[in-house]
């Protein structure tokens, strides 16, 4: 700790910025009730990879007893944002709060490396605009279906990558057609509700279908879903890495898209984007033109599995007789505390079998940018999670998050498994349209 103590002179090493609040890290009682769910603690077993030791630390910088230095930062930029933490914590202690605000201070106020500048700037400047993502699809689907991508893997090629870019490549998903979005999917039957779906960024352009399946699945059950089209990302990524200017900005570009649909509810699927948008009045709360109407469009935000556990079910749903292992994203389970709502969906359909896998507070490391940002850390969690899948034997692993999705099939693929890990919606949408298995194929 010596080093982290040197050249603060007693002043806060934070700006006065939304400085990380003292009221929330003084709740903290040093209980160590978060340690055994935080999968950096489960992993390293180091007290400042922990919850509580994160927020020694930034009690440390806040009362000028320690500088952001590398090593500060590091204990900081190593957390994955999973909030497995608050869902344990009896003393309420809002961590979500503190990171946020502690990376935003670290972004304004630390210097990072040439190498870390840039490739930080690749991820926000691709993953946060779908027009960039999309033109990206075309080389990848060549790199595909040319039988490249299987060459380059099967002669280990990708070794000679520098190691983000070998995670990067993993994660791929296997491309097929994009499936477009209607700007307006009309209810089927008599309209229940007017909702507005988030099409998300990296969902949009390389999940395409389970947007489509989304909108399926709200008009099958009477709304009328509204995705506008100028929507622009969410911008959770850049909140979750402490980005709060390009944040706020990608925010008020949502409302206002989502005030012009004139909806009641705004539907999300990917639950990074969903505890973002959610938290939306707070992010704008300094924002004069914003403020009301961002806590009046975060009150409106609803995760699918929500909104359709609301509604009396209306379509029939087929047998899908499928053994499957539901994984809970920690941005639904911890973030938004969305638990029930997709089990109960999934065990109304016909012939499915849930199962549940064990240590399911505990990340599968995918979190955002973390396994792009820390590949060996992400990719420790995500064999310990396909290590406690495989067991199970099941058909097909359900979650509700595209991060999760892309982070388990790479996961499962490293141990030869080739079981599917698709969104909860999905298997909805087969069960409502009457599909066989075979879809899993696909
Ligand atoms: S957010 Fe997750 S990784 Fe970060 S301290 Fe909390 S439990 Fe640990
Ligand atoms: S459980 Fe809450 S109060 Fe206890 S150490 Fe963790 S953050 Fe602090």
């Amino acid at each position: 700790m010596a080093e982290m103590m040197e050249n603060t002179e007693g002043r806060s090493a934070f700006d006065t910025h939304h400085a990380p609040s003292n009221e929330i890290i003084e709740k903290c009682v040093h209980c160590g009730f978060c340690l055994p769910v935080c999968p950096t603690y489960v992993l390293w077993g180091q007290e400042m990879d922990s919850p509580r030791g994160r927020i020694y630390l930034m009690k440390l910088a806040s009362d000028g007893a320690a500088e952001m230095n590398e090593k500060w930062v590091s204990h900081i930029d190593s957390c994955l944002g999973c909030m497995a933490c608050m869902t344990a914590c009896p003393s309420g202690v809002d961590y979500g709060k503190l990171i946020e605000a502690t990376r935003a201070q670290i972004e304004r106020n630390t210097e990072r490396s040439r190498g870390e500048k840039l490739h930080r700037r690749f991820m926000f400047e691709t993953f946060t605009q779908p027009d960039r993502l999309r033109q990206m699809r075309l080389p990848l689907l060549v790199y595909q279906k040319s039988g490249l991508q299987a060459v380059v893997r099967g002669l280990g090629l990708l070794k000679l990558l520098p190691k983000k870019m070998q995670t990067m490549e993993a994660l791929l998903p296997k491309l097929g057609p994009r499936e477009a979005i209607a700007e307006v999917t009309p209810a089927v039957g008599t309209k229940r509700r007017r909702v507005g779906l988030v099409l998300g960024c990296v969902q949009r352009e390389f999940l395409s279908q389970v947007n489509a399946a989304t909108a399926r699945v709200l008009a099958a059950e009477g709304c009328e879903v509204v995705a506008p089209g100028e929507q622009p990302c969410c911008g959770a990524l850049l909140v979750h890495a402490g980005e709060e200017a390009a944040a706020v900005a990608l925010a008020k570009r949502t409302i206002d898209a989502f005030e012009r649909a004139n909806v009641e509810t705004v539907v999300t699927n990917a639950a990074g984007c969903g505890s973002n948008v959610k938290e939306y009045g707070h992010l704008l709360r300094d924002e004069p033109e914003y403020a009301e109407r961002a806590r009046a469009f975060a009150a409106k935000c609803k995760d699918v599995t929500e909104v359709l556990a609301e509604m009396e079910p209306r379509a029939k749903r087929s047998g899908l007789k499928l053994r499957v292992a539901f994984h809970d994203s920690c941005h639904l389970q911890h973030a938004q505390g969305v638990r029930s709502q997709p089990r109960s969906l999934l065990s109304k359909i016909p012939w499915l079998e849930l199962v549940e896998i064990p240590e399911a507070a505990i990340c599968c490391g995918s979190a955002g940018i973390f396994n792009l940002v820390q590949p060996d850390a992400a990719n420790a969690l995500g064999d310990r999670k396909a290590g406690l899948i495989e067991p199970l034997k099941a058909d097909v692993v359900a979650t509700g998050n595209p991060g999760c999705i892309l982070q388990m099939q790479a996961a499962l693929a490293r141990r030869g498994q080739k079981t599917p890990v698709l969104h909860t919606i999905q298997l909805l949408d087969a069960s409502i349209r009457g599909e066989s298995i075979e879809f899993l194929k696909r």
